[in-house]
Formats: structure tokens, sequence, C-alpha cells
């Protein structure tokens, strides 16, 4: 395989840069270019060792660095692996890169290191997909739930109950194909058991992904309410400084506004809308169009009233509205430092998630993270035991839940084993899917493309 070579770390100005080579050459590459102070020379290092020494363009000098040798196997791709740290700007960044590239390296694809280590077998598919994760990781669960997988959690669980499977369908396929064999019966019970517990392990997956898909992406929120009761006012207030246009003439946020909040460790994607309510200015319709368009495609809303006035047909509307859709809401009586002219039990018939607060004061802003808590914290939340699947796995296992619950099914209606043995072989080829044992060149191209160059 052919020795490649990528800027590992973003490339911005800053301290320090990375530049990671990996391959046959990468020690002679490394030579070529860096000129080590601390010792005798690079073709010398042993692995897991640096040296200080300059990094040079023939007889000119281009920086002073550190290079860090790793000798395969052990380093991250498995491979020879040589990274050479300079200082963090990015023309001298992408100088020692060009060196590399001409001292007989390739350019390193999107996640090609990452993808090396698959290949040789320094981590299973949803471990690389873990890294990713752990990049991305936005906050405790995310990385906590990245961390598990990237340590093998989540293969280890579905090698185990695909090794069941595999095993049973092996015994099945005996049983079926050489009757006259006097082969020992497959008991019912026994393929019961492993099918209910292949069945758990999958089922809990699944539940705990549309959780994760929460904390990982975010909470798509919605602030909704008539104009002027103060949804800007609150929109600053959770996202911690000043973003949309506060002004006390009824109407002003006009478009849709969007921001990320991070409420303890629950991120919400906030979009500020215009208020929704009946009128007749053009300008006004048009952002009360998108707002109600917002609102039918959100995930959770968050409805703003304004205490010091008794609700009217607009603020009824809305919190019909919201109670018809079946979507989670919180609803926010506002400016609870004016005299109030609201009953909060009025309120109660249309949410259980009611926060009195004032958006004008800092500290009310610890309340609506308790109730946001309360809302999305799913109940019994373990952090260090609650993996979230990404889209693909989640792919894979509502497939193999799927035919293992028509495998139960198929049994209890008394159907051949022949029949059954089709649908544990379906579920056992998504569960080999997901882990990458059994995926295909594209699944693995796909997830490869989805990680940054360098990584
Ligand atoms: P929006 O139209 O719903 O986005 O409302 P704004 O956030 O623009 O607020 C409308 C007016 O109400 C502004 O003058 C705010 O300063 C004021 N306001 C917002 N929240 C509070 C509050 O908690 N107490 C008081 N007294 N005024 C508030």
């Amino acid at each position: 395989m052919s020795t490649v070579c990528a800027i590992s770390t973003p490339l911005a100005e800053g301290g320090i840069s990375v530049i990671r080579i990996s391959g046959e050459n990468a020690v002679s590459c490394a030579a070529e270019v860096f000129k080590p102070f601390t010792c005798e020379s690079v073709e010398k290092m042993q692995g897991y060792t640096c040296a200080y020494g300059q990094i040079h363009d023939g007889d000119k000098t281009v920086d002073d660095g550190v290079l860090t040798v790793f000798r395969a196997p052990h380093s991250y791709t498995g491979e020879d692996v040589c990274e050479i740290s300079c200082h963090g700007g990015i023309y001298v960044t992408k100088k020692v890169l060009r060196l590399c590239l001409e001292n007989g390296c390739e350019p390193a694809q999107a996640g090609e290191f990452t993808k090396r280590a698959m290949l040789n077998g320094k981590l299973s598919l949803t471990q690389a997909e873990a890294v990713m994760d752990t990049i991305a990781a936005q906050g405790e669960y995310a990385l906590a739930s990245a961390n598990l997988t990237r340590q093998g959690s989540l293969f280890g669980q579905i090698h185990e109950v695909t090794g069941d499977l595999v095993k049973l369908l092996g015994e099945l396929a005996a049983w079926v194909d050489y009757p006259e064999e006097d082969l020992p019966a497959v008991e019912e019970t026994a393929l019961r058991e492993s099918i209910g517990k292949a069945l758990s392990v999958t089922g809990k997956l699944i539940a705990d992904h549309d959780n994760g898909m929460l904390i990982k992406q975010g909470i798509d929120t919605v602030i909704a309410g008539k104009p002027n009761v103060g949804k800007s006012t609150l929109m600053n207030l959770l996202l911690g400084y000043d973003r949309s246009i506060v002004t006390e003439i009824a109407g002003t946020t006009r478009d849709v506004i969007e921001e990320s909040a991070k409420l303890g460790e629950l991120v919400f994607r906030l979009s500020d809308t215009a208020g929704i309510r009946d009128t007749e200015d053009k300008v006004e319709k048009i952002g009360v169009e998108m707002a109600e368009k917002r609102l039918d495609e959100c995930m959770f809303v968050i409805e703003v009233f304004d205490t010091s006035v008794k609700p009217d047909d607009d603020d009824i509307a809305l919190l019909e509205k919201v109670k018809a859709s079946g979507k989670r809401s919180l609803i926010v009586l506002n400016k609870s430092d004016l005299e109030s002219a609201v009953d909060e039990g009025f309120f109660r018939d249309y949410s259980e998630n009611i926060v009195c607060i004032s958006a004008k004061n800092l500290d009310d802003r610890s309340q609506i993270q308790a109730a946001v808590e309360k809302i999305f914290t799913p109940e019994n939340y373990d952090a260090n035991s609650t993996i979230f699947a990404n889209e693909r796995q989640k792919c894979c296992l509502d497939k193999a839940h799927a035919n293992l619950k028509a495998a139960l099914e198929a049994l209890d209606m008394g159907e051949t084993l022949d029949a059954v043995t089709v649908m544990i072989d379906f579920a056992a080829d998504s569960l080999l899917e997901l882990t990458g044992e059994k995926a295909t060149e594209a699944v693995v191209a796909e997830v490869f493309s989805k990680f940054c160059v360098g990584k």
C-alpha cells in the first residue's frame, strides 16, 4: 500500500500543526525532510519516541519542530507512522505537507488513516465510526457513548449475539440438511432463548438511538408566541449573548433565526420565529407562514406568553395547535417581574411543563434548563452504559430486529425450521453488516467519505 500524508490538525493559525505520514516509506520520507537534533538519525528512532529537530527543504530551513515515530504494527494505522509537529501557521503547515508529498508520499483521502487502521485489524467498522463521533461530540453524553463504542462495547455486544445466532444456524442447517444423521434436534427452548437475547440487545440499542439523535444532533426547537411576548429576549437568554433584534414594536423578528444553545448536556437548535398571529402586513405574513412551517417540522416547541396580559385568541390558537400536534412542549410564562394577569392553572390544560420566568433575568435560565432536562433526559439514563447507534447502525439493527421477531412468530405459528432458519440468517447478516464483518466495500466507502482528511 502506498505511503500517504495529510495535515491532521485544522488548517488555521494556531500553536502547532501536525502532518501525519503513514505507510511503508513513512520513516524514510520523514528522514528526508526532518533533521533530528536530539538523536542520531530518524531511521534509528524506535517506536513511541520523538525528537526535536529542523524541518528543511534541501539546504533551506523551513521550521523547527518535533517528530514522533510509531513503528508498525504499534501505531494508529498499524503501519509505520511519523507525525511532524511544526508551528501552526497555514503557510508553513502547507509547506511541510508539500515537502512530504515531494519525498515519496501521496495525499491521504478523507478518513484514510482510520480506514487503514480498520483494514489492518486495529479497529472494527463501528470503532472507526466512533472515532468520528468522538470528534463530533458536543457534550458529556455524546462523548461517553462515542468512547464506549470506540472501546469496542457496541462491537462486543453485537459480536456476541451474532456468534450465538451463527452457532444456532450451523446446528439448524445440519439438522435440516442431514435428517438421516441422527443429529440432536435443536431444542426449541434454546432457539427461543437465543432469539430472545438477540431481540433484547437489538431492542435496547434501537430504543436508545432516538435519544442519541437528540443528544448528538441537537433538539430541533421552535420558540413560538405572539409578537412582543419576549421570544427574542428568551432566545438571547438561552444563547447567552445578544443574537436577534429585540424591540418594543410588535412584529420585528420577521425572518427565522437559527442558533444552537446548550442547556446542561442538551443541545437545542433554536428557531426564533416571527410571532404567529393574524396579520394583514404582507412581509409579516410571510414570516408567520415560515413560522407555522417550522412549527410543523420541529421536534420541540417553547411556547412563550406574556403574563402581564390576559391570553387572547392568538395565544389560545397556539396552545391548541401545539397540543393537537402532540409535540413535546414547554410553556414559558414570561415577564414574571410584571404584575401577573394570568392564572397558571389555565395553561395546565395544555402542557404539564410550565415555567414562570423573566427572560430579562439571567438567573432564570436555570429554570428553563431544569424543565428541559426533565422533558428530554431519558429515565434511568446511565452514561456509563448507553450507546447511541448511528443511522447506518440503526438501519442494520432495525432489519435484524424485524427478522428476529418474525422468526419468533414463525416458531409460535409452528412453521418449519427451514423458514425460521431463513429469518435468523437474514438477522445475522444485518448484524454482521453492522459490525463491518460482512459490510460491502460500498458501505465502508460511505462510512469513510464522511471523515475529514487527516483523520
Ligand atoms: P418578541 O417579539 O416575542 O421576540 O419579543 P421581544 O423579545 O422583542 O420583547 C418584546 C419586549 O418585551 C421588549 O421590550 C423586551 O425588552 C420586553 N421583555 C422581554 N422579556 C421581558 C421580561 O421578562 N420582563 C419585562 N418587563 N419585559 C420583557
